[in-house]
């Protein structure tokens, strides 16, 4: 495919090293060993990244991680074969197993700086050109080409593409002609840190709704990994109490199913908001993964969702001509391809967060009801874990 790269320096460029343009830059080196692909990530060193996220990745995305050789990288992976969803102060929970959906786990909790490791190791090891302390400062779609201006150990640089994936997770790149960025502020914050408890989890997770937002623990090695949603003011305020104050006021707030909270690690805050951006293409350019679509926590889909970007993305391109990489036809493939998971999936997380996240006395009940419901009727729930772990190719 080279021979066909000539009037561009690269046939594919990914902005962004983060999990999801590690994956999709895997998957092509894997695919297509000749095709000239380039990562650009900003982190000088993105081995030793400093990130408190935890991840929980469905069973789907472990068969990506799987195909793309990095899943028997991992070695601090916890899986989870049950999950208890329940609110707080009213009836109505629902019990979704790994034994009823007839797979080995529901899904499997991992540290974000553990994948981006494993991740960092092999794209240091595949055939692509992975440049780290890369800033990209500007994206150019272009019919002819893409371009993309970057600096690099003090000099500034171009570079020209037949497709640029932007995966560099929404933050940095704001103004490309065009691309429109929607945003829906929910007005929570996620507070996370791992906490030990006094009884074993046994590989079961919770979620739990209350008022101010969702409340998570998903196990993770010995402990769990906490995702406590409050106000921004509440989560603020979380940050700043003792151990001793943090441990109590959790149990009050979570309850005594896993009896007494006994430790906690450090304590971070996230801002939670729902972004969007469209179109997600322009002339050989494709946005991926949280540049995409940034979802709320609650249904843990912000990741797997990108995972499944990066895997469709790959696809297209290893069946394409290398003259028909990023041209329009490959990027309305991919789009009609996506567009059924990306917005079932933004709607459903939009509506956990809005549904079950609010004081409305006949919503409450409604809540129970659907978590009756849920627990109740098998197709129902065979439907939700259907949808949790594949999406809407489930
Ligand atoms: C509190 C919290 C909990 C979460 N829990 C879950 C969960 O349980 N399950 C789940 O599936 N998802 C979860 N998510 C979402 C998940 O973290 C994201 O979906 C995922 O990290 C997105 O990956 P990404 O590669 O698109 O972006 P990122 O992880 O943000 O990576 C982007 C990369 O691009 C690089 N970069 C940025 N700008 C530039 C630039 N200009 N030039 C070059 N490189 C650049 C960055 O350094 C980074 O390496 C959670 C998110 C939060 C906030």
């Amino acid at each position: 495919m080279n021979e066909m790269a000539s009037a561009f320096d690269a046939d594919v460029i990914i902005v962004g090293g983060g999990p999801v343009g590690a994956t999709l830059a895997l998957a092509l080196a894997q695919g297509a060993p000749s095709l000239k692909v380039v990562v650009l990530e900003a982190q000088a060193d993105a081995a030793a990244r400093r990130d408190t996220r935890t991840l929980a990745l469905s069973h789907g995305s472990r068969l990506v991680l799987e195909r793309v050789g990095i899943w028997r990288k991992l070695t601090a992976v916890t899986p989870i074969t049950q999950i208890h969803i329940s609110q707080r102060g009213s009836f109505g929970r629902a019990l979704l197993s790994a034994e009823e959906a007839g797979l080995p786990a529901l899904g499997y909790v991992i540290a974000y700086t553990e994948l981006q490791h494993a991740l960092h190791t092999a794209l240091q090891q595949c055939g692509a050109r992975y440049m780290t302390g890369a800033q990209v400062s500007e994206v150019i779609p272009g019919t002819a080409a893409a371009q993309i201006h970057f600096s690099h150990e003090g000099t500034n640089q171009t570079l020209t593409s037949r497709l640029v994936a932007l995966a560099d997770g929404g933050r940095s790149l704001q103004d490309i002609p065009g691309i429109v960025r929607e945003s829906r502020d929910y007005h929570q914050a996620a507070v996370v840190c791992q906490v030990t408890t006094e009884l074993p989890h046994n590989h079961l997770a919770y979620e739990r709704f209350t008022e101010d937002g969702p409340a998570a623990l998903l196990p993770s090695g010995e402990g769990y990994a906490l995702v406590w949603t409050a106000t921004p003011e509440r989560a603020a305020q979380i940050l700043t109490l003792s151990e001793t104050e943090f441990l109590a006021q959790l149990h009050a707030h979570f309850g005594d199913r896993q009896g007494r909270f006994l430790q906690a690690g450090p304590r971070a805050s996230f801002a939670l908001s729902l972004r969007k951006s469209h179109p997600i293409t322009r002339e050989r350019l494709v946005l991926i993964g949280n540049a995409a679509q940034m979802l709320h926590p609650v249904a843990g889909q912000g990741f797997n969702m990108g995972l499944r970007d990066a895997w469709e993305l790959s696809r297209q391109i290893l069946l394409s001509a290398p003259e028909a990489i990023g041209g329009a036809a490959m990027l309305e493939r991919y789009v009609a391809g996506r567009r059924a998971d990306t917005q079932g999936g933004i709607f459903f997380t939009d509506l956990l967060v809005r549904g079950f996240s609010n004081r409305l006395q006949g919503l409450r009940q409604a809540r129970g009801l659907a978590l009756s419901v849920l627990d109740v009727l098998p197709p129902v729930k065979s439907f939700v874990v259907r949808r949790m772990i594949f999406g809407a190719k489930g």
